[in-house]
C-alpha cells in the first residue's frame, strides 16, 4: 500500500501550532476530529449538489445576487457523521462523555424527526439546543456544527465553487450559498484581501477597505487590531455596524502554498474573544466565545 497524501489541513496544522500560543495542546483534538471526517467520507461519497447552470450563475453573480445554495443532505449521512464524532469527543477528553453522549441522543431524534432529509438549520437548531440546555460549550457546539455542515457542502459543492466567476461578485456575503465568511486572506502574492466562505469554501476577493457586512466604505469606520505575539491573524472590525471578520496575513506566512483558513481559524479563537471584549460581534452569526469566558475579562 502507498503511503497515503498528508491532508490538505496538515500543513496549517503545524504552522498554527508554531504561530498561535497555546494551540499546541488543542492541535491533537483537531488533528483526531479533521482525521475522523476524512476517515467517514472516504467510506461514504456523496452526491454533487444540484446541477448550477454557469450562464445563469453569472448573471446572477454580476446582477450582486447569491446563488443561495442550501442543501437537502440525507439525514441519515449527518447523523451518522455527528455519532462518528461523538465518538472521537469521548476519546479525545474524558470531560466530553457526557456532552458526547447527549449529542447521540439528540441526532437519534434528528432520524425521528426528518427521516428522509434535513438541511443546516435543522443542525444548527440541534446545536443551539445543546448549548441552551446546558449541556455544551458555545465554541464546541459551533465547531461540530461548522464541521460537520462544511464537510458536506464542500464536497458536496466542489464543483460550481471551483466553476463559479467569483471575479464578478463584490458583495460580502458567499456567491454561493449566502453565509456570511468568518475569516479570509491576505493574499501573499498581490496582498488582495480574499474572503472565505466557513460553509462552502469558495473564495472571492473583496474590496479592502470595505466592510463585508454593512458595505461601509469610510476609511476611518474600518480598523483592525491583532493579539499580540500572534500578529498573523488580524481582527476586522468596522465601527459602523459593529461587526468583525478574521483576516490571515498570508505575506507572514513561510513556506507559502494555500491558506487552510478553517485551522488558523480554529488557532486564533483568542482573537474572537479580544473582538467580543471590545464590543464588535461575528459578522457570519457564529459564536466562538463561551459566555463565562465573556464574564471573566
Ligand atoms: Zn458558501
Ligand atoms: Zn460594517
Amino acid at each position: 500500500m502507498g503511503k497515503r497524501q498528508l491532508p490538505e489541513w496538515h500543513k496549517d496544522l503545524k504552522r498554527c501550532t508554531r504561530l498561535y500560543e497555546g494551540f499546541a495542546d488543542a492541535a491533537p483534538f483537531f488533528t483526531a476530529m479533521y482525521e475522523c471526517v476524512q476517515t467517514f467520507f472516504e467510506s461514504r461519497p456523496v452526491n454533487p449538489g444540484p446541477p448550477v447552470n454557469l450562464e445563469e450563475a453569472e448573471d446572477s453573480l454580476r446582477s450582486g445576487t447569491s446563488l443561495q445554495l442550501d442543501l437537502q443532505l440525507d439525514t441519515q449521512d449527518v447523523v451518522d457523521l455527528l455519532q462518528s464524532m461523538s465518538v472521537v469527543l469521548a476519546e479525545a477528553n474524558p470531560d466530553l462523555k457526557g456532552p458526547a453522549g447527549v449529542l447521540r441522543e439528540y441526532a437519534e431524534q434528528l432520524i425521528m424527526d426528518s427521516p428522509e432529509r434535513i438541511c443546516k438549520q435543522n443542525v444548527r437548531d440541534l446545536c443551539d439546543r445543546l448549548v441552551a440546555d446546558g449541556d455544551w460549550e458555545q465554541d464546541l457546539a459551533t465547531f461540530v456544527y461548522t464541521m460537520a455542515m462544511s464537510s458536506f457542502y464542500k464536497r458536496c459543492l466542489q464543483q460550481p465553487a471551483a466553476a463559479l466567476q467569483t471575479g464578478l461578485w463584490t458583495e460580502g456575503h458567499c456567491p454561493l450559498c449566502g453565509e456570511k465568511p468568518h475569516t479570509g486572506v491576505l493574499r501573499a502574492d498581490d496582498g488582495a484581501k480574499e474572503l472565505e466562505c466557513w460553509l462552502c469554501g469558495t473564495k472571492w476577493v473583496h474590496t479592502r477597505i470595505k466592510c463585508p457586512y454593512c458595505g461601509n466604505e469610510e476609511q476611518e469606520d474600518l480598523g483592525y487590531f491583532t493579539v499580540e505575539g500572534q500578529e498573523t491573524c488580524r481582527v476586522n472590525f468596522c465601527q459602523k455596524c459593529h461587526q468583525y471578520c478574521k483576516i490571515i496575513d498570508g505575506r507572514k506566512l513561510k513556506g507559502g502554498g494555500q491558506v487552510f483558513v478553517d485551522i488558523h481559524n480554529l488557532a486564533s479563537l483568542s482573537h474572537d474573544l479580544a473582538a467580543r471584549q471590545e464590543g464588535f460581534t461575528p459578522g457570519s452569526g457564529l459564536q466562538w466565545v463561551n459566555a463565562e469566558e465573556m464574564a471573566c475579562r
